[in-house]
């Protein structure tokens, strides 16, 4: 297990408490009313030091290494993976406006993202597909001071709740990576129109997207220039998949937890159910798999810091992780019988979790495509 400093302790123990009393005793609600976590939430957040993990002064408190900013995620998905993603999804943007060409959008957000008051998203994905990023058919077109913006996002979290959108384009159609770039879009600007989706569970995701029509942005809200886009984009996804990971491990370890304690109380042929070794068998493995998966996501974070073979680590993490979280709370479902099924309990709404968690950061097939393409490279090559 990563050693952590005693400050790096005490931002992961500010995290657990935060979410045992913040996100513990409300999450089931806002799943089940699909509702988006608040302002005054975004604001506790950052009172918790959980805003701008990433960032160095004169914006941030300093970076928190990757292991610490995984084990965030991990604890703050035990109590509500919706906002655990939305916490660490905004310190990615802010961590993206760190090198965004003009001082002056640096200004405009990163004080009050720190504050809790301002909150972002990446969008990347469109109607038309996520995998394939090259081929975003959202356009950015050069005018005189500006650039104007026409496009559609789709499956995007906080959709219609965030203040502002990162926004990929393509600025030059048809030449793939090449043109993308990246831009700041307020929520509330002229022309754009967001909408949410109905999905199976993970409401309170406020999963849906936004149309852009003839959006107008300064040259200030280019966050990322013209060609480093998809680099931009490829180089945070690394560290996303590793806490996807991470917070995979949070989902099932309280599903777990919820699992066990039912069976200690729960009656069945003269005895508890979890007296029956089938039953504690069962939670065994699922203990296993929940080590297993600790020790990948963890090792893949120590070697994203290290810069050493991040991506590939990251890709079997996250595909593991979201893997035996998915079967594992299925398996703590099923102990607790037909209660289990009862959509208050941590188990099923961590399934329903752990279910999107294949899909986010890149489906799990296209970890398994970064995975073969390290594993078939030529031999001798790097
Ligand atoms: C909870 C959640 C939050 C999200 N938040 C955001 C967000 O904030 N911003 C954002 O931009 N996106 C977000 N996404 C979208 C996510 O990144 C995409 O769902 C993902 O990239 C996959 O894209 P897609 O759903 O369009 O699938 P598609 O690209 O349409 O793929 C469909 C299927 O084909 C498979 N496939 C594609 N290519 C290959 C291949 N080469 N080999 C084998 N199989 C392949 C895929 O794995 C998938 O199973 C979120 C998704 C979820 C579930």
């Amino acid at each position: 297990m990563p050693r952590f400093t005693a400050a790096e302790e005490r931002l992961v123990e500010g995290a657990r408490q935060f979410a045992a009393e913040a996100l513990a005793p409300r999450a089931e609600e806002w799943e089940r009313r699909a509702v988006v976590p608040d302002a005054e939430l975004h604001r506790a957040a950052a009172k918790a030091g959980l805003t701008l993990l990433m960032n160095d002064p004169p914006y941030g408190p300093g970076r928190v290494r990757f292991p610490v900013v995984g084990r965030v995620g991990e604890v703050l998905s035990e109590a509500c993976m919706p906002f655990a993603l939305l916490v660490l999804a905004h310190n990615y943007v802010a961590w993206a406006l760190r090198d965004a060409p003009s001082d002056a959008i640096r200004e405009k957000y990163l004080p009050g993202m720190f504050a809790g008051e301002l909150s972002g998203v990446f969008c990347l994905t469109e109607p038309q597909g996520g995998s394939d990023a090259q081929q975003i058919r959202t356009t950015a077109r050069k005018v005189d001071g500006g650039w104007v913006l026409d496009g559609e996002k789709a499956w995007i979290m906080q959709a219609a709740a965030a203040d502002f959108y990162g926004v990929y384009a393509q600025t030059e159609p048809g030449s793939g990576g090449r043109g993308m770039a990246m831009f700041a879009v307020d929520r509330d600007a002229p022309g754009v129109e967001s909408f949410t989706f109905d999905v199976f569970a993970g409401r309170a995701f406020g999963m849906g997207g936004f149309r852009l029509d003839g959006v107008r942005v300064a040259d200030d809200a280019l966050l990322v220039p013209p060609g480093e886009g998809l680099r931009s984009a490829l180089g945070a996804i690394d560290v996303a998949r590793a806490t996807v990971a991470a917070m995979c491990c949070g989902l099932l370890r309280r599903g777990i937890e919820e699992a066990v304690a039912y069976t200690q109380e729960r009656h069945a042929f003269g005895q508890t159910i979890a007296d029956f070794q089938g039953i504690q068998w069962m939670m065994a493995d699922a203990a296993t798999d929940l080590e297993a998966a600790r020790g990948l996501a963890d090792r893949s974070l120590e070697a994203l810091e290290a810069k050493e073979q991040g991506s590939v680590l990251a890709a079997h993490a996250k595909k593991f992780a979201s893997r035996v979280a998915l079967a594992r709370l299925g398996d703590c479902m099923q102990v607790m019988g037909a209660n289990g099924a009862k959509s208050e309990t941590v188990s099923s709404r961590h399934l329903g979790y752990a279910k999107l968690a294949q899909y986010l950061d890149g489906a799990n097939e296209i970890q398994n495509v970064v995975i073969s393409r390290d594993l078939f490279r030529p031999r001798g090559a790097p």
